[in-house]
């Protein structure tokens, strides 16, 4: 350390003094190396100096980002608009949650301001749909949208771990590191857990690895979403200095909940009276649009019916269900956008100099195999892959400024784009 550099005004370096010790962490100049000397034989190492920073730069950052959620929430509509540029469809789920998020971040506006008496009531939500409809992409989209952190937990998960407590809290052990381990970030957060309908105890999916009622995990939940001063345990985080474990309030976290709820358009239809008549009754007898519109209808008793626990449900509040995603949607999913599919597979063929086109029947071809699938638009990438993986194999040995057609003949593997006697690289 060059003496004289120091901020401390009249100090000097002290890499000479073998005998000092860190003032902040006590430790000897032989154990850190080289100590800045402040006035009257105070001290501070190297790594207590990182540390000071980190806490200055976490602070920073605090105050930075509370001040841009304080100072703006987006409005419903803006929210809605960066929501459609991820999310295709669903529109009225993106109105529910743009409207229940706008709220829940004014409200911790309004609670901020000193003076205030107004009371937050949180105000989580449920959603409601099929697998690959959206859901976790809407939550993590929103989250995008307010700059808040996001993470994503899996209730399944915590019924196996049989001890419940500590799972409940490795959720937001999650959020946790997504804020990067700044507390206030995560206490803003928003946490998404999947599989809400999995841990009912009469849910139709009975499985012996979870506890028999059930009921444990709710509760563990309950108070989480109430919102509770929770001990996180930073196990393998980051070194964080003489705490066991982190506490965390999650009165200010906005949980969103989702599941299938496999059966539910029949429990609604039930309770509205519209009764399927005769054989092909029932679930499978039913089209996509009428299942869409029963899952609308869908209300907290028909929820009950599923083994939730009525407390819980009463803190999901803001319900919205999303509809099954038809063959049109998933064609736009593969197109519009921002990190498509077929934009993806675009940009590999312009690192090759080539272009790439795909035909309108070629991704309705995909959309209906997907569709086949029953995953919503999940199957679409598996799909997409395994067509297109012999052509990214011979694609690098193509001469450039090429400009290929991908059409449903090759889609169904009818047809080759780079057929064997066409011989490679010119
Ligand atoms: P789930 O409803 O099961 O939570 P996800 O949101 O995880 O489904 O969807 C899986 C993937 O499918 C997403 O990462 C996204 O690529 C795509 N996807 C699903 N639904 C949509 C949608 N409505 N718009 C655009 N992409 C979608």
């Amino acid at each position: 350390m060059p003496s004289g550099k120091d901020v401390t005004s009249g100090s000097r370096g002290s890499a000479g003094k073998k005998n000092a010790n860190c003032s902040f962490c006590r430790k000897s100049y032989r154990e850190v190396g080289p100590l800045v000397e402040g006035p009257s034989d105070v001290y501070i190492c190297g790594e207590c100096i990182e540390l000071c920073q980190s806490i200055l730069e976490q602070e920073r950052r605090r105050r930075g980002s509370s001040r841009s959620l304080f100072n703006k929430v987006p409005t419903p509509r803006e929210i809605v608009d960066h929501l459609e540029e991820y999310v295709i469809g669903q529109e009225q789920a993106k109105k529910v949650l743009a409207v229940a998020v706008h709220n829940h971040y004014k409200r911790l506006m309004i609670s901020a301001e000193a003076d205030s008496e107004v009371e937050i009531e949180k105000s989580n939500i449920m959603l409601i749909g099929p697998t690959g409809c959206g859901k976790t992409l809407l939550a993590r989209t929103l989250a995008r949208a307010l700059q808040v952190p996001f993470a994503i937990g899996d209730a399944t998960t915590l019924t196996e771990a049989g001890y419940v407590g500590e799972d409940v809290e490795n959720l937001l052990l999650k959020l946790l590191h997504a804020a990067d381990f700044d507390i206030e970030a995560a206490q803003r957060g928003i946490l998404f857990i999947d599989e809400i309908d999995k841990i009912g105890k009469t849910s139709q999916n009975v499985s012996i690895t979870r506890d028999v009622s059930g009921e444990g995990v709710q509760q563990a939940l309950l108070k989480m979403l109430e919102g509770t001063v929770a001990n996180v345990p930073p196990q393998g985080g980051r070194k964080h200095p003489e705490q066991q474990y982190i506490q965390m309030d999650t009165t200010n976290i906005l949980f969103i909940c989702g599941g299938t709820f496999v059966g539910l358009e029949d429990i609604v239809a039930k309770r509205i009276g519209k009764k399927m008549i005769g054989f092909g009754s029932g679930s499978d007898g039913r089209s996509e649009t009428e299942k869409g519109e029963l899952l609308s209808q869908a209300c907290v008793d028909d929820i009950l019916e599923f083994g939730l626990i009525p407390e819980l449900v009463g803190r999901l509040p803001v319900m919205t269900s999303l509809a099954p995603l038809n063959e049109d949607h998933l064609v736009r999913i593969m197109e519009e956008p921002r990190n498509s599919l077929v934009k993806q597979y675009q940009k590999f063929f312009e690192m090759e100099e080539a272009e790439l086109e795909f035909t309108p029947e070629a991704l309705h071809e995909i959309a209906r195999m997907a569709k086949q699938k029953d995953t919503g638009a999940r199957g679409l990438r598996s799909i997409v892959e395994e067509v297109m993986f012999d052509i990214m194999f011979e694609l690098p040995e193509r001469k450039s400024g090429g400009k290929y057609v991908l059409n449903d003949r090759m889609v169904r593997g009818e047809e080759q784009m780079f057929p064997q006697d066409d011989s490679a690289a010119a």
